[in-house]
């Protein structure tokens, strides 16, 4: 009984703390603490955050920068958060405009809203942060959301939430500038407490787990999540909640307008226990899937998959399966979307291919998924190779070397899964899916950027360094 009890002991102590299937390491990790108090009616989010920032860096920190990616909403933003392909349906009621004001900023020297764009929070502390040391913050903002279908705003029939909190950049200092292709939020792994409170008539989806109170006509909800990425939620009148599970965990799926929704439902369901079989346990103690109001099919954040509330129904179970690929590729092993946003798309083409392959009611197998990846890439390159567009074949680049979503989808999913469909036939399956294993088990919960990835292939074969600098630098031929 004794060799028995510590490993049981274990894994029952790291369930409860972090929400952890396996007896990962304890990482210590910024914490946020947010009261927010949504208004739809007169279109703002009040809130008041603590946030108690972890030097985790190998040096200390005299200044630390915050994210404002709400900013890029504002009248007069350099940098539209939405490309001009999408806008027009996206701002359904013309013209709107949203931003965020940070109203005080408690625990520092000073504050300044700053950046190219008005995209950074900019906070000098009392005194220097040193490595494995904390300092705590807390700061009042207010969101004023456009009227748009997209990641932040109201929508024709939900209030989507996610981007709209000053996000400590990476390193405490790495800036970014808003991005309209791809998704540009990529925070490290931190710990949330969120209270959400709002009128009783509407339901929130949200990362995390959490419960709901209701009193005097007002709804609270009280969140909490663990090593994510990001925190966000979408909130709507008209939900339909639809329960399920995967593997023990279980999995929500809010519908604003399904016409088979037990069959998203079963998608989400299937891709979640598939990626978990196939590439580790899933990290989290709950996963969502949420219809909102976006322009594009999908969007993806830690434990919350947002799925376009106008996809048809045959669209919304492979939107469902493709979401939830991103669990693994991005919010567990951290791939930074912004700055190489290959990884995470080329990694969610391949293992969406191999559950394609695996489940054959969807009617697609694997060859058929590199099949069609290889001819949308060439087209792609038929036409932008006579515009003489020299970028145009480099996969290693951030989410502003793109023009537009044609080039980002082409370069990043079409040719990210044709670099793992010839990593597979180079290496063979085994050692592959060996390779993404060890990613996924070495960097659960923390940064994997490319070098880890290339490095966990390089163990397995001799080759696979060259295949991956021939496709990110761009010179290889398909
Ligand atoms: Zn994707």
């Amino acid at each position: 009984m004794k060799k028995l009890a510590a490993p049981l002991l274990c894994g029952v102590m790291l369930t409860g703390m972090l929400g952890l299937g396996g007896c990962a390491p304890v990482r210590e990790r910024t914490r946020y603490t947010m009261a927010l108090a949504l208004s739809p009616e007169t279109r703002t989010l009040t809130g008041e955050m603590t946030v108690d920032v972890f030097n985790g860096w190998d040096n200390a920190r005299e200044e630390l920068s915050f994210q404002l990616w709400a900013n890029a909403y504002r009248e007069g933003a350099l940098h539209a958060p939405v490309s001009e392909l999408y806008a027009p349906a996206a701002y359904y009621a013309g013209e709107s405009y949203g931003g965020i004001a940070v109203e005080e900023v408690q625990g520092a020297r000073s504050f300044a809203v700053t950046g190219e764009d008005e995209n950074i929070l900019r906070v000098v502390l009392e005194e220097p942060l040193y490595p494995d040391e904390r300092v705590s913050l807390s700061v009042c903002f207010t969101v004023t959301l456009a009227e748009v279908n997209h990641r932040l705003g109201i929508g024709e029939n939900a209030v989507m939430l996610a981007g709209f909190y000053p996000v400590l950049c990476a390193d405490g200092v790495t800036e970014r500038l808003p991005a309209a292709v791809g998704e540009p939020l990529a925070a490290e792994h931190a710990d949330y407490d969120v209270t959400l409170t709002l009128p009783q008539s509407y339901t929130a989806a949200f990362t995390g787990t959490g419960e709901r109170t209701e009193q005097g006509g007002t709804a609270a909800y009280h969140v909490r999540a663990q090593g994510v990425r990001d925190f966000a939620m979408v909130c709507s009148e008209t939900f339909r909640v639809y329960e399920g599970s995967s593997c023990g965990v279980p999995v929500l799926y809010y519908s604003l307008c399904d016409e088979a929704p037990r069959e998203t439902l079963a998608a989400a369901e299937e891709s979640l226990a598939f990626h978990a079989q196939t590439f580790g346990e899933y990290a989290y103690p709950a996963y969502t899937v949420v219809q909102a109001d976006l322009p594009v099919s999908s969007m993806h954040f830690p434990m919350l998959s947002m799925l376009a509330g106008d996809l048809r129904a045959e669209e919304l179970p492979p939107a469902a399966v493709h979401a939830t690929a991103h669990q693994w590729w991005y919010a567990m092993a951290g791939c930074d979307r912004y700055a190489q946003p290959w990884q995470d798309e080329g990694l969610a083409a391949y293992s969406c291919a191999l559950f394609y392959d695996a489940h054959p009611a969807y009617r697609k197998t694997y060859a058929d998924c590199v099949g069609q990846a290889e001819r949308a890439y060439r087209a792609f390159f038929s036409v932008w190779s006579q515009l003489g567009e020299a970028e145009s074949t480099v996969m290693s680049r951030p989410l502003g070397g793109y023009a537009g979503e044609y080039e980002f989808l082409s370069v990043t999913r079409d040719k990210g899964l044709i670099l793992f469909d010839r990593l597979q036939t180079l290496s063979g399956q085994k050692k592959t899916l060996a390779a993404l294993k060890e990613y996924v088990a070495r960097y659960r919960l923390t940064d994997a950027p490319p070098e880890v990835l290339v490095a966990c292939f390089a163990q397995k074969s001799a080759y696979a360094e060259g295949i991956f600098s021939s496709f990110l630098e761009g010179t290889c031929v398909i």
